[in-house]
Parts: C-alpha cells; structure tokens; sequence
C-alpha cells in the first residue's frame, strides 16, 4: 500500500495596516499574514504543528517574523 505523507504549508493574509518597517525604516503598509503548518497524509493535514506571523513591508518589500501579539498590534493600529 502507498502512503503519501509529507508537510502542508499554508498562508493566509490577514490585513494591511501602517505601522514602521524595522527594516527601511519608513513608516508604510505592512502586510500581515499567518503561516500554517502541519503534518499531512494524502495531502488532508492532519497535525497542526503550530504557526508564525510575518509581516511584509510594502515600501522595501522585505519581510520580517512577528510574534501574534506583534500581528494583533500591527493589524489593530497600536505598533
Ligand atoms: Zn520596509
């Protein structure tokens, strides 16, 4: 019998919001999304193994992990 088992990599946008780059410096757009990931079989996930948040200016471009209270500020105004 063939398993196919392997990693399962998702990411969902969650918002824009102004908030300062702590790369460029320049206070600008930052998109927010969270990344999934999981153990999956037959390509169905089937454990969670966890998430991340990353931020992704959109005056330079770079992209830089936050933490999920960093992503609630951002997206709420606060950072
Ligand atoms: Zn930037």
């Amino acid at each position: 019998m063939l398993v196919i088992f392997g990693f399962k990599n998702s990411s969902r946008n969650l918002g824009l919001a102004q908030a300062a780059c702590p790369h460029c410096g320049n206070r600008a757009a930052q998109r927010v999304d969270r990344n999934k990931r999981a153990f999956s079989v037959f390509f169905i996930p089937i454990i969670p193994l966890g998430s991340s948040f990353s931020a992704t200016c959109t005056a330079c471009g770079s992209t830089t992990k936050i933490s999920g209270d960093q992503a609630d500020q951002i997206l709420s105004g606060a950072y």
